[in-house]
């Protein structure tokens, strides 16, 4: 980046949105994952019209650009691999409108996800996308990740809650996709080709969001289970037996043992697995369900069944559930979170495979997670940094299980950086092949997030 590109730079957004200084510069470079690359500049912008005239500099004088939201996503998607501008949309955080009659909110990208939450639930309203990092990320980040959280076994993922989306393009023109509508089918979809595209095809600009009236009820419930099997036993006739819970997770034994301590139950250690379960709706209806839930877990052996008796201990419990990933980083010098999705059914096998990989590769995993849609967070840990190769290599033995089980290697995290070497194990070529050629109609120049999903061509 030369002095005149940044003066360039300067002249269109004006000196007070850019960052030079290399020590402000430097927290910008890296996400919540491992990878690390400052930006030779930081530019925070306050409005679509500036992001446009950087594009416009950048297809003139080609340099990467790179979106960034709160920088809290685990594959390296916000990491400037090249260099160049780092775009922080931190500063487009305005609610536009919350319109109850139509049930919708129209949001700038660097809205906070709990403020969003909050805002409209104060309107009495509901966005149900809930990341377990809901309280530190951008609205646009989940959307460019299409995140999801335990919600999403009754109400899908960020995706499912996006209208329509206002996005700059690499060439700096601005586009508006999807409709303001429930219903719209004109053309291809590519609202559901940006959401999820990781900052790689547009810089989302503006959201519109669907949202639902605020459930008046919710009540939770723990059971512990002797057996990780029987626990998804469980999850499995509770889902076939007709019920929609809002939240279904569960802990394997080795994050109970690390955690146990925290949880408000006596027994919380010694048990094989344990699950959160929650229903939400209407008064009176929650509570049989809740219940009935409650006997099934009973029938399949839970040893012990408890609903979360006030709202301070819900709580609790979610913010040790929010809390088990930070405990196994601490505790790990070696730390690889991994979220792969297997069938629902497979769940119990799955995980009844994973000591083997552990002797194999001399790693330890510790697996929780969303055991509603399938979503396991494998937390892949080893106490000397020195055998990182060989858990890479384990690492890379556990995805192709996850494949050869019907599943998938990401359900909420996508691939970014971190995981882009792994992606021809799920895709095969003619299917990269399109992406590729998706990815240069957008973006002929290779201008916006570069070497994120693929390599870039040679
Ligand atoms: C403790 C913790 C818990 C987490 N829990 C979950 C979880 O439960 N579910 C889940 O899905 N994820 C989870 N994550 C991952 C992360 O929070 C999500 O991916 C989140 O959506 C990222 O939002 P962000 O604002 O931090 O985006 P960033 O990290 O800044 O960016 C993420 C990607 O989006 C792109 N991007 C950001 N903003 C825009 C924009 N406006 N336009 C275009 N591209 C953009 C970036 O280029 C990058 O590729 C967790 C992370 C942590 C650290």
């Amino acid at each position: 980046m030369n002095d005149d590109i940044i003066q360039s730079l300067v002249n269109v957004v004006g000196s007070d949105c850019i960052i030079q200084d290399l020590e402000k510069r430097e927290p910008f470079g890296q996400d919540a994952g491992e990878d690390v690359r400052t930006p030779d500049l930081v530019v925070e912008p306050t409005r679509s019209e500036q992001i446009q005239e950087v594009m416009r500099l950048a297809d003139r004088f080609h340099f990467p650009v790179t979106p960034r939201g709160l920088g809290t996503g685990l594959a390296g998607g916000a990491v400037p691999l090249f260099g160049g501008v780092l775009l922080s949309l931190a500063g487009m955080n305005r609610i536009l409108a919350v319109d109850r009659k139509n049930l919708i909110a129209v949001v700038e990208p660097g809205v906070v996800t709990i403020d969003l939450k909050q805002a409209v639930m104060a309107e009495g309203l509901f966005y149900p996308p809930d990341p377990a990092s809901l309280d530190t990320c951008s609205i646009g980040g989940n959307a460019a990740t299409n995140a999801g959280g335990p919600a999403c076994v009754k109400y899908g993922t960020t995706r499912d809650f996006i209208l329509g989306l206002e996005a700059v393009l690499p060439s700096g023109e601005k586009i508006n996709a999807g409709v303001q509508t429930r219903k719209g089918v004109v053309g291809y979809d590519l609202l559901h080709l940006l959401v999820g595209s990781e900052g790689t095809l547009g810089i989302i600009t503006k959201l519109i969001l669907r949202l639902l009236p605020l459930p008046p009820a919710i009540m939770t419930l723990v059971a512990f289970f002797p057996h990780l099997s029987t626990a998804m036993d469980a999850v499995i006739r509770i889902l076939t037996g007709g019920h929609v819970p809002c939240a279904i997770e569960f802990l394997d034994h080795k994050c109970l043992e690390l955690v146990g301590d925290l949880l408000p139950f006596d027994n919380a250690r010694s048990a094989g697995a344990f699950l959160l379960i929650e229903t939400d709706g209407i008064q009176g209806v929650v509570e049989r369900e809740i219940e009935e839930i409650g006997t099934l877990c009973v029938e399949c052996g839970a040893a012990d069944v408890m609903l979360a008796p006030d709202s301070r201990k819900r709580r609790r419990m979610w913010e040790i559930r929010r809390e088990v990933a930070l405990r196994i980083e601490q505790a790990s010098p070696v730390y690889v979170p991994e979220d792969v999705v297997v069938p629902m059914g497979r769940i119990a096998d799955f995980v009844a495979c994973l000591p083997e990989f552990e002797r194999q590769y001399g790693m330890k995993i510790y697996s929780f997670g969303h055991a509603g849609d399938g979503n396991i967070h494998l937390n892949i840990t080893a106490d000397d940094p020195a055998r990182r190769k060989m858990i890479d290599r384990g690492i890379e033995a556990v995805l192709i299980r996850v494949l050869s089980m019907g599943g998938t290697i990401s359900g909420e995290h996508g691939i970014g950086m971190a995981k882009k070497r792994f992606l021809s194990l799920e895709l095969a070529p003619e299917n990269i092949r399109l992406q590729r050629e998706i990815k240069k109609i957008f973006d002929p120049k290779g201008l916006l997030n570069p070497g994120k999903i693929f390599d870039i061509d040679s």
